[in-house]
């Protein structure tokens, strides 16, 4: 089987990816991102020299516009703006509020003065990738937050100009200290601007590197924000839906398939450096031995192992991601039932369509994606016990990630809900 790159960060490294084309004829394959190394052979890298030297010259000072396009936009805010500033800033951070203007206005402001040390490099170490470097498998360029090397690789000097300079306000954002990296084709990022900060952090948006390349992006008119309509009016277009017309149900389910989708990306993304020849954890190893019902001292490769669980996870990423249809159902009992289509008359096997109930809304947010899931894999077939090792592995995969997503009201805050929607609720938020 061809392995096609996954296209997420590492723990160690963030990386712009490529275009999201490459996501949209992969979904339905493994995406196999590169195995972090453990030294630093970065260091030995080239500087860039002759023609990327020269590229990168000019991608900064693309990147210097888009930025100055960010930055007027931002100072439009600060007197009302025009309706297109306010969509594109509630779309990638939220109202646009005077605080909140002003602190996305100075990390531009940061951006523009780095982007202008591009030719001397005085506060920058920029470093051009071998053609066989593996994290290029997977990225455009490639650094660790607040860290001043960025790497860049081949197909980073492939991109359009444009896409170039997003690319570096992106990988720039991270330099200048942005740890966070959801990218803005999973449908987590569209509702990043509606996370609340918590216990003191700053909100999620604020830290995340592509909410400023997004922005830059918008404000420069290279894209437009698609999820928020002309009144700014957040707009999920994904999956067919039918049946009851309930919004706040609607809401809950598209909240809980955009969270059960970043788990599936993230255990993606370790499956992904396994199948690259990194080593599972001990803790991997159990959760995916019991998956494979192997024993954890297998002789098979667990490069091999992961192939097939990960061909799996790549139809709950599809399904969740939009093409299986969603039916609101308006009578209580009914709960979550997915339908599995394998049949003859379509290409792939495929969760065709989900039925849910008004008792999903009884459920704590963060149970609602384990269920959500939890009905997606029993409909591959898997039953009971073996859904549960499934949603272990991928709730392991996301611990490492969603702490500052889980920590305040979001939906994966295990707060109970406070509103049951059926005479008879679930229980409480249980020992996920
Ligand atoms: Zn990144």
């Amino acid at each position: 089987m061809a392995l096609a790159p996954l296209i997420h960060e590492s723990p160690k490294t963030k990386k712009s990816r490529r275009p999201s084309a490459s996501r949209a004829d992969t979904d339905q394959t493994p995406r196999y991102s590169a195995a972090p190394s453990d030294e630093d052979p970065e260091s030995s890298y080239p500087h860039p020299s002759g023609k990327t030297e020269r590229q990168l010259a000019r991608a900064g000072r693309i990147a210097e516009r888009q930025v100055d396009r960010a930055i007027r936009s931002l100072g439009r805010l600060t007197q009302g703006g025009r309706s297109s500033d306010q969509r594109n800033f509630r779309a990638v951070f939220g109202e646009p509020e005077p605080a909140r203007i002003d602190e996305v206005l100075q990390t531009f402001h940061k951006l523009k003065a780095r982007l202008a040390d591009i030719d001397s490099q005085e506060s920058l170490d920029l470093r051009v990738a071998p053609e066989d470097e593996a994290e290029c498998q997977s990225s455009l360029a490639y650094t660790s937050p607040g860290d001043k090397r960025i790497v860049f690789c081949d197909s980073f000097f492939e991109l359009d100009p444009k896409q170039r300079g997003l690319s570096l306000i992106h990988e720039f954002a991270h330099v200048e200290g942005l740890r966070s990296d959801l990218y803005s084709d999973s449908r987590v990022f569209d509702l990043l601007a509606t996370e609340p900060a918590v216990d003191g952090e700053r909100e999620y948006a604020l830290r995340n590197a592509e909410s400023f390349d997004r922005f830059a992006a918008f404000a420069s008119g290279v894209a437009r924000p698609t999820w928020i309509d002309d009144d700014a009016q957040f707009v999920d277009r994904r999956n067919a839906w039918s049946g009851e017309r309930d919004p706040g149900l609607e809401s809950l389910v598209r909240r809980a398939l955009a969270y059960a989708e970043q788990w599936v990306l993230w255990g993606r993304e370790d499956l992904g450096r396994i199948a690259h020849g990194k080593a599972p954890t001990a803790d991997q190893k159990l959760l995916l031995a019991t998956i494979a019902r192997i024993t954890p001292d297998v002789s098979t490769p667990w490069s091999t192992i992961v192939v097939d669980i990960d061909s799996k996870l790549g139809q709950l990423e599809s399904a969740v991601g939009g093409t299986m249809k969603v039916e609101l159902l308006p009578s209580c009992k009914l709960g979550l039932s997915p339908r599995y289509h394998d049949a003859a008359d379509v290409p792939q096997a495929t969760i065709s369509r989900l039925r849910v109930g008004p008792e999903f809304a009884d459920q704590a947010p963060v149970r609602r994606v384990w269920s959500l899931l939890s009905a997606m894999l029993t409909s591959f077939g898997i039953d009971g016990l073996d859904t549960l090792d499934w949603l272990k592995f991928l709730r392991h995969a996301a611990d490492q990630h969603v702490g500052e997503l889980r920590s305040g009201p979001s939906d994966l805050d295990p707060t109970p809900a406070t509103r049951p929607a059926c005479p008879t609720a679930p229980d409480d938020f249980e020992d996920l």
